[in-house]
């Protein structure tokens, strides 16, 4: 069981957070351009970096995203920053 820190309400059970995206994913624009396969691979294809990496996350408890860096290998928590930006 791990901790993660919410910018919001402090540290809480991992259980209380849910995994929302990739951070800094540009969307395919224009819509009526981007055939189904691009926007096949923009909602399903992951990245998944070995080392650091910054995603979106929802604490369920208050209901707010933050974007989170954390290490994929040692599974640590490196920071978490309201999408506002103020980094803990
Ligand atoms: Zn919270």
């Amino acid at each position: 069981m791990q901790i993660f820190d919410c910018p919001f309400c402090g540290e809480r059970n991992e259980t209380e957070f849910h995994f929302v995206a990739e951070a800094g994913k540009v969307r395919p624009e224009p819509a009526r351009e981007v055939t189904p396969e691009l926007w096949a691979s923009y909602l399903h294809t992951k990245n998944n970096p070995r080392g650091t990496s910054r995603e979106i996350w929802r604490h369920l408890g208050c209901g707010e995203l933050f974007a989170m860096r954390r290490d994929t290998v040692s599974m640590a928590v490196i920071a978490v920053e309201s999408l506002g930006g103020n980094e803990r």
